[in-house]
């Protein structure tokens, strides 16, 4: 297990944080010594995104609420959490806002990276490409030289884009405990509303992405909506 202190944050990373980092950049495609460069660098690139997504959270609390705050990634993906501090509402509020917050501005310096080292053209077709699987490469002659000249760092690129504007983005669906559920909690008081929304989005979630074939995404929604609906349940005599 993997210690360590950040700004005066302990932070934990559990074994199963790196296992399931590897299922998702597609352990079981790392064939060869280039696929399996690429898969480590995925893995990097996942772990430095949610520490700073934690990180946001963490920081945020410590300024909003006092106490102080501990960091653990596990298979979950990360969990920030707080002791001994005095959160109003608004502090709440911030502290869950700037996990997602983290993330888009990694997403954003990301952008603005390759804007100063390519071009503003080349990195709008690489965040098309990236993000939406549309635009072209025709007109982005910088992005075809990095590609072909520096192929790891395109990968590091690309998968900082994709980490950090879908990952963040899937958080912010209001489904509990993601950061978007917990966002909606702070608005919506009556907790079986609350799970039944969380439920309804989950599904929805897990049909869309059966439609793309993402079936580790489905998977995870799948029981998150399990897990709503089972909340749902305990709510609806108090609601
Ligand atoms: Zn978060």
């Amino acid at each position: 297990m993997l210690r360590f202190s950040l700004f005066g944050i302990p932070v934990v990373v559990q074994p199963f944080f790196w296992l399931v980092a590897a299922m998702l950049g597609g352990a079981n495609h790392a064939d060869s010594r280039d696929g399996l460069i690429r898969l480590i660098l995925f893995i990097a690139v996942a772990f430095v995104s949610i520490l700073v997504h934690e990180l946001g959270h963490a920081i945020a609390g410590r300024r909003t609420g006092g106490g102080h705050a501990t960091i653990e990634l596990n298979a979950f993906g990360g969990l920030a959490t707080h002791h001994g501090g005095r959160f109003t509402r608004n502090g709440h509020l911030a502290r869950i806002a700037w996990g997602p917050g983290a993330g888009f501005l990694l997403f954003i310096a990301t952008y603005l990276a390759l804007v100063l080292i390519l071009s503003p053209q080349d990195a709008k077709a690489m965040a098309q490409i990236t993000l939406f699987n549309t635009g072209t490469f025709s007109d982005t002659l910088h992005l075809l030289a990095f590609i072909r000249e520096q192929p790891y760092w395109f990968e590091i690129a690309s998968s900082l884009l994709w980490v950090n504007f879908w990952w963040t983005l899937i958080n912010l669906l209001p489904v509990m405990p993601l950061d978007g559920g917990q966002i909606a909690g702070t608005f919506i008081q009556n907790r079986h509303k609350l799970h039944l929304i969380g439920l309804i989005t989950a599904a929805a979630m897990v049909a869309t992405s059966l439609f793309l074939d993402q079936t580790l995404t489905a998977a995870v929604f799948g029981f998150l909506a399990w897990q709503n609906y089972q909340q749902m349940r305990q709510f609806r005599w108090q609601a």
